[in-house]
């Protein structure tokens, strides 16, 4: 008994962990739910509405994951920039 409560809790110590944002700002990093990203708390068993041109509102093309990747990858950017010229 003693010994598979102490193999659970390695599993569980091991579990990947939440990444969704607290108020703090900082990552949530409860257990998340098997197989996916989030806890049982942020979504977890619910990722989300599904993909498809059936699911989505394009009415001007601003939140298409291509758009939104898109702004990421020019926020890194900036993010980028703005830390190499603090390390310099
Ligand atoms: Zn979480």
């Amino acid at each position: 008994m003693n010994q598979a409560v102490e193999t659970r809790l390695t599993h569980l110590r091991a579990a990947r962990r939440c990444g969704a944002r607290n108020r703090a700002g900082r990552p949530c990093e409860c257990p998340a739910i098997r197989g996916r990203e989030r806890c049982r708390l942020h979504g977890g068993r619910s990722p989300g509405a599904p993909e498809g041109h059936a699911n989505g509102m394009y009415r001007d093309g601003n939140f298409t994951a291509e758009a939104v990747s898109e702004r990421r990858w020019a926020k890194s950017l900036v993010v980028d920039f703005v830390e190499t010229r603090k390390d310099g």
